[in-house]
């Protein structure tokens, strides 16, 4: 699929001059005629990147690119300010918009698909984290860390590569106020520095001493730094190697001389850009892990076990294996917390389910379903072998004391356990449960510490 583009210019010479380059580039191109019409249409039809002249009657490009990344809507969509020839000016203003790129008019082609196809780039691999993290959402766990997008980018780890010792200087005593620096020489060098926690590397592209464009691509196929942002430095005429920089994932391109207050600004969008991706991928392990876990033992939630006992059901019923359950349920467990309190009750729970999930077999899934009440899910199991580990579990807890703290005595906990397993095609869920609870209500009237088990 192409990437979607949005052009805005209020002449309508430019629109049709940059809509024919980038048609022909396989690009899919809207356009608007100035800054309110596009405000609406970056927000209805999604697009994948923002080509946005600056001055333009009514909303300047700033103020729409402002805007543009106030809106959560469209914060994440990278905008391209097209300025003026020798407008330096004009680009600092529109880093402080948060324009994420630059052009100047008049537009050079190989600059403008450059510029583009690195935007996309990084536009596909946002969309997919943030696709993720929506239905991360969905399941209400995780807080939209779009909204925290606006970091400032400073405080930094900045790794700077160049063998020119002067000019690696240079770029560091202007970033130092901001960021953390840290200055290697040699392609080696940099790229372990790199696997170390770095938020964005300067490679010098006119290195003698190695091949910077090696070092771009190594540092894209290496797992360790693939979301890294990269920032060449190239002398301004260098062309080629300045498209090839991009095609290989360099993020942004610095031109020698180096413009200072440009070099910092650049630097920090960068860095807001990796914590974007960082936060984003952060939430989206963690909010997985959320979703399935339970906090104080680290066992698989009662929210896992339902949805994964649901498939092994119906996976037996359709003429698969059988599968069982245990439903394990510490006895008098109301006694340890009355006289102990309830935070040791606690750390008995956790010690009790360290134990419990190092002693079933690696296929079976240990789950807390709530309280002092634990699931085993046995997939591939009929009912008598489930009977037997489970006996074998309820003896070996029961022999197993646990610390209460330093000095206090060694606590003997029993459990009590009712088995179930599946019975065919018309076996339900709600069913299994069932057995498996009127089976442990059974064990528990028996007097406790056993295990009974439930055909049907
Ligand atoms: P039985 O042998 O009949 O199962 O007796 P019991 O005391 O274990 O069962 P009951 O259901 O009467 O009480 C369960 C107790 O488990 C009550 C509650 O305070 C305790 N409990 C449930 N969840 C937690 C928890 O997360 N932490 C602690 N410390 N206690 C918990
Ligand atoms: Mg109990
Ligand atoms: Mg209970």
């Amino acid at each position: 699929m192409s990437a979607r583009i949005l052009v805005i210019d209020d002449i309508e010479a430019n629109l049709r001059l940059l809509e024919a380059k980038l048609t022909a580039e396989y690009f899919d191109v809207i356009t608007a005629a100035d800054g309110e019409t596009a405000l609406s249409m970056a927000r209805t039809a999604s697009p994948d990147i923002i080509l946005l002249d600056v001055m333009m009657p009514g909303l300047s490009g700033f103020e729409v690119c402002r805007r543009l990344k106030d809106d959560q809507a469209t914060q994440h969509i990278p905008v391209v300010l097209v300025t003026a020839l020798d407008g330096r000016a004009d680009r600092l203003a529109g880093l402080e918009a948060g324009a994420d790129e630059f052009l100047t008019k008049p537009i050079d082609e190989a600059m403008l698909l450059a510029r583009v196809r690195g935007l996309t780039r990084l536009k596909m691999a946002v969309d997919e984290l943030r696709l993720r993290e929506a239905s991360g959402q969905r399941i209400g766990v995780i807080a939209n860390s779009a909204a925290r997008l606006a970091g400032a980018g400073v405080g930094g780890r900045v790794l700077i590569l160049d063998d020119n010792a002067r000019q690696a200087e240079k770029i560091a005593s202007e970033l130092q106020a901001e960021q953390r620096l840290v200055i290697e020489q040699t392609a080696d060098l940099a790229h372990a520095a790199a696997r170390a926690d770095m938020d964005l590397v300067i490679v010098n592209l006119d290195s003698a001493e190695f091949d910077g464009l090696r070092v771009v691509a190594a540092l894209r196929s290496d797992e360790a730094t693939r979301h890294l942002p990269i920032l060449v430095v190239l002398d301004t005429d260098q062309r080629q190697k300045l498209v090839k920089a991009i095609e290989l994932g360099a993020n942004d391109i610095l031109a020698r001389p180096i413009d200072p207050l440009e070099l910092s600004a650049r630097v920090r969008t960068q860095i807001r850009h990796k914590r974007y991706g960082d936060l984003l991928r952060d939430n989206l392990d963690h909010s997985f892990e959320l979703a399935v876990t339970d906090q104080l033992t680290g066992l698989h939630n009662r929210r896992f076990m339902l949805q994964k006992l649901g498939a092994l059901v119906a996976r037996a019923a359709m003429g698969g294996e059988p599968m069982a359950l245990l439903m394990v349920d510490l006895d008098h467990f109301k006694l340890v917390n009355d006289r102990f309190g309830h935070d040791v009750g606690d750390a008995v729970l956790t010690q009790f389910a360290r134990h419990m999930s190092t002693h079933v077999r690696a296929m079976d899934i240990a789950c807390r379903a709530g309280g002092e009440e634990f699931v085993v899910l046995m997939p591939n199991t009929g009912l008598e072998d489930a009977h037997q580990i489970a006996d074998r579990l309820r003896i070996y807890l029961a022999g197993e004391p646990y610390a209460l703290g330093e000095g206090l005595e060694r606590l003997a906990v029993t459990v009590s356990i009712g088995v179930a397993a599946t019975l065919g095609a018309s076996d339900q869920m709600d069913a299994v449960l069932k057995r498996a609870d009127l089976a442990l209500y059974e064990a528990k009237a028996a007097g406790r510490n056993q295990v009974i088990s439930k055909a049907a």
